[in-house]
């Protein structure tokens, strides 16, 4: 399908080209004006032209402008969008906005729904979340010298098939893992003296251990990072360390004894699901027998904020085995429980790599997919919304990707005071996060709430070949 909006203005042709997206997903849309002929006479399926509509202010103009032409889609594709217009990646902005004026609950939500056109269950889920938000950062220091700390760790035991953040297998990387931890140590040493000399002299607000699978290091590996980690920067006045152990394949009690040992207070244990055929499909090399095992080695090593992800839309994943998982999870009790919906873009390259790998005859043993349906729904948004209820966990952050299929969110659940704090930190944009390692991305946020952005090289080797 090749969708085509024709403007009558060179205005607004991002925003609206993302609300296009939501209903085409995996089409391709085209946005232009129309003194752009060879555009506007291009061969499409729907061509839809639009006259920018004249109110006083920008928003105003650019709100109108999307619920005209989301109207037509709706009629169009006889769907309706559960976020409506709204198509930035924090549905929780403007509730948090509106909060923080003084807004009752019902203007809020009204706002939301006439303005925005957001249905009912969304935009109560936007309104919980902005408050459990606004409670939990209330606690927290946030004036202009507090901070937090990103340390990524780009290894895996193996890649998934849907990955995109630039993980690499961790045993192709081992004779440069010393010296990739060399670096981080080096960068971090750098930037605690900049922030001494600076008169910044508090311990960091919450850190954060991510990747990557921090715990495919080995256990005297990451020992030596989370001692300097700790030591550098006196980690145990922070509110909240998370090491996101993440693959329940590269768990041993040596390196959970690590973890406890400098402090860690909060881990992952990710299964995404609990079906070994899935599991297999998308080149993860874990079993669910895994997961379980790796969920109670946790807990007999004294780990009390356990949270667990799962992804819904996954190749051949319906009702049936999304309540599996959901079952098995509630079963073992963690303390949140983060929910993911598989992205478009990932869909389309896992999608693509199956059908490759067929075509090629490699991996026959991930399994017969047949018609490979990835489909996350608004219905298995709330099964596990019910999951999470009935173990007693609140919403408390919430964002959305582009190219979310059925244009749904991510939404992370937590028994209360088990939240992750980072998660609602980095979500916010409250305070400056410094990142260290190959593709973190530091993020500056200014008094007057600019922000500014530096961003490391993805690549492993360039990261490290830059630094000789
Ligand atoms: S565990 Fe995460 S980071 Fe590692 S390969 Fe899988 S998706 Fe990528």
């Amino acid at each position: 399908m090749n969708v085509g909006i024709c403007l009558d203005k060179h205005d607004f042709l991002y925003d609206i080209h993302s609300l296009v997206k939501s209903f085409f997903p995996e089409d391709e849309v085209s946005i232009f004006t129309d003194d752009d002929e060879a555009k506007k006479n291009a061969e499409r399926n729907l061509l839809i032209t639009v006259s920018i509509p004249d109110y006083a202010g920008r928003k105003e103009t650019k709100d109108a402008l999307k619920r005209e032409i989301y109207d037509t889609l709706s009629v169009y594709t006889g769907t309706s969008l559960p976020w409506g217009t709204l198509s930035g990646i924090r549905p929780t902005k403007i509730p948090m906005k509106m909060l923080g004026e003084m807004t009752p609950d019902d203007q809020i939500l009204s706002y939301l729904k006439t303005n925005y056109y957001v249905s009912d269950s969304k935009a109560d889920l936007a309104l919980r979340t902005a408050k459990k938000e606004r409670e939990l950062l209330s606690a927290l220091p946030l004036g202009d010298k507090a901070y937090s700390l990103y340390i990524n760790i780009p290894f895996c035991p193996s890649i998934c098939l849907y990955c995109t953040f630039s993980s690499s297998p961790v045993n192709s990387w081992q004779k440069h893992i010393d010296e990739y931890i060399d670096g981080v140590c080096a960068d971090m040493r750098k930037k605690r003296a900049e922030l001494l000399n600076a008169g910044i002299t508090q311990a960091p607000v919450t850190v954060y251990i991510g990747g990557g699978t921090p715990t495919a290091l080995k256990a005297e590996q990451l020992d030596r990072i989370l001692a300097e980690t700790e030591e550098i920067w006196n980690t145990s006045a922070a509110f909240e360390f998370t090491v996101e152990a993440g693959r329940p394949d590269s768990f041993t009690p040596e390196k959970l004894s690590v973890l406890k040992r400098h402090g860690v207070s909060r881990i992952s244990v990710n299964p995404q699901t609990m079906n070994d055929k899935t599991l297999r499909l998308i080149g993860r090399s874990h079993t669910r027998q895994d997961t379980l095992d790796a969920f109670k080695m946790a807990r007999d090593a004294g780990f009390d904020n356990i949270n667990m992800d799962m992804i819904l839309g996954l190749p051949g994943e319906g009702k049936e085995e999304v309540q599996k998982t959901l079952d098995e999870i509630a079963e073992l009790g963690p303390d949140s429980l983060t929910v993911h919906s598989l992205a478009v873009k990932r869909a389309s390259g896992l999608r693509k790599t199956i059908r490759e790998d067929r075509e090629n005859d490699i991996n026959a043993d991930r399994g017969n997919f047949g018609g490979l349906v990835f489909e996350n729904s608004a219905e298995l948004m709330d099964l596990s919304a019910k999951t999470a209820s009935s173990l007693g966990m609140e919403p408390y952050y919430l964002y959305r990707q582009k190219n979310m299929k059925g244009n749904l969110e991510n939404t992370g659940f937590a028994l209360p005071g088990k939240e992750c704090l980072y998660n609602i930190i980095i979500m916010e944009e409250v305070q400056t996060i410094y990142a260290f390692g190959a593709g973190g991305s530091t993020k500056f946020v200014y008094p007057d709430g600019r922000i500014e952005r530096i961003v490391e090289p993805k690549d492993v080797k360039t990261w490290l070949d830059r630094r000789k």
